[in-house]
């Protein structure tokens, strides 16, 4: 009867009655990454998403599935009348492709559809005896050397045995939009990352030391957005100059440069935000690891601040974010060789910025107006 992908959800399960729209973003997002892979129609069945991969690039399918958070695991099954008579028929054959001498099997029966005559414990025991008696394997429930999976639903059963992993998390535009300050550097891309596993829509600004955009448009910058768009999906880039924030502050005291063009950033970060309909901006801060991101530092630059500033690493250390960034493909874009505008900012920073002086400090240079300015010399990239 043919062989479909099985796909299987978490935590977008147990959402109640906002169920149906969690799972119309996941068949979304999964219809995205396999255009042009295996354009089909994606089914909603009890809890699951069902298409048909008869002739299908297996591989490539696999290789695009992994990445659309919301999947816990998805699968390739054998399809089956969901009857006790041809689920026996389609085990054997399942079974009987990957086992060899001395293999121990579990069988393991899930029902959806609980009219099914009989519970999944006695069909698993019959399904074990089928094995045993057909094959001369032998059955360990508690110590399997491979396992084979068997799910029934009301309109046809499903055979499998093996089941791959999803990245898990929460479908892409479940949760809203949010504006990421992406540097270049190891740390804001995962940070990134890790937003888009909770479901939100990352659109990213990058700030430049350049005096044209397009220099930063063709930077590795853009190569990390692309790596992020399996995950992500449809995004922009807004670009921004910093030389008007430099040109500023050449006679302010060089430690006070680097809390202050960090509010800088945040302030021109929040007006792009509205702009773009996102509703709170991501950084890859984490706590302590440098001059900007003390305790004290992050508390001055963040005041006064409109939105909200979401740092999923503030609490990892720096080789638990490299881990990450290998696992998701930025490190090496990230180590390679940038021009960041932190560069451009003094060797010993403040440590512990008192408000009071940033608040002088900011008045001095007519903040508003550098953001005003800098805002009118942005570019926008969409990147799909
Ligand atoms: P990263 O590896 O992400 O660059 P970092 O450890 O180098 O982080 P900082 O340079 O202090 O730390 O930057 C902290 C955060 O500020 C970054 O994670 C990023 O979110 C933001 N940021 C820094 N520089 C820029 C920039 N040029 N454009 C946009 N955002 C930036
Ligand atoms: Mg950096």
């Amino acid at each position: 009867m043919g062989k479909v992908c099985v796909i299987h959800y978490s935590e977008i399960g147990l959402k109640g009655r906002n169920r149906p729209f969690f799972e119309r973003k996941l068949v979304e997002n999964v219809k995205r990454v396999l255009k042009g892979v295996w354009d089909v129609r994606i089914e909603r069945l009890q809890g699951r998403l069902v298409f048909p991969v008869d002739n299908a690039d297996l591989q490539r399918i696999v290789e695009s599935v992994k990445s659309v958070f919301g999947v816990s695991w998805f699968a390739f099954a054998s399809v089956s009348e969901p009857t006790v008579d041809s689920i026996k028929k389609t085990v054997l054959e399942e079974a009987s492709k990957i086992v060899a001498g001395g293999d121990a099997l579990k069988v393991e029966v899930k029902r959806a559809d609980k009219s099914f005559p009989i519970t999944s414990i006695e069909l698993s025991k019959i399904l074990g005896e089928v094995l045993v008696k057909n094959l001369g394997v032998k059955i360990s429930l508690k110590n399997p050397s491979k396992k084979i999976y068997v799910e029934i639903l009301k309109r046809e059963a499903y055979v499998f045995t093996e089941r791959i992993r999803g990245p898990g998390g929460l479908p892409v535009g479940s949760s809203g939009r949010v504006l990421s300050l992406i540097s270049g550097g190891i740390d804001s891309p995962v940070a990134s990352y890790l937003m888009m596993k909770r479901g939100c829509e990352v659109h990213y600004i990058h700030f430049h030391p350049f005096y044209d955009n397009s220099e930063a448009e063709n930077s590795k910058v853009m190569e990390i957005v692309r790596k992020l768009l399996p995950y992500s999906g449809r995004t922009t880039v807004t670009f921004i100059p910093s030389y008007e924030f430099q040109m500023a502050t050449v006679n302010i005291p060089a430690k006070y440069d680097l809390v202050l063009f960090r509010r800088f950033m945040f302030k021109v970060a929040e007006r792009i935000a509205e702009a773009e309909g996102a509703k709170a901006l991501v950084t890859g801060e984490s706590l302590a690891q440098v001059a900007s991101q003390t305790l004290d530092n992050i508390v001055a630059i963040s005041i006064g601040l409109k939105m909200p500033v979401f740092r999923p690493l503030i609490g990892y250390d720096k080789e638990e974010i490299i881990a990450l960034a290998n696992k998701i493909g930025t490190y090496e874009l990230s180590i390679k060789p940038y021009r960041d505008c932190c560069s451009i900012i003094a060797r010993h920073p403040e440590t512990r910025a008192r408000p009071e002086v940033v608040k002088e400090l900011e008045d001095k240079i007519n903040m508003d107006s550098i953001v005003e300015k800098s805002i009118k010399l942005s570019s926008r990239v969409v990147v799909e």
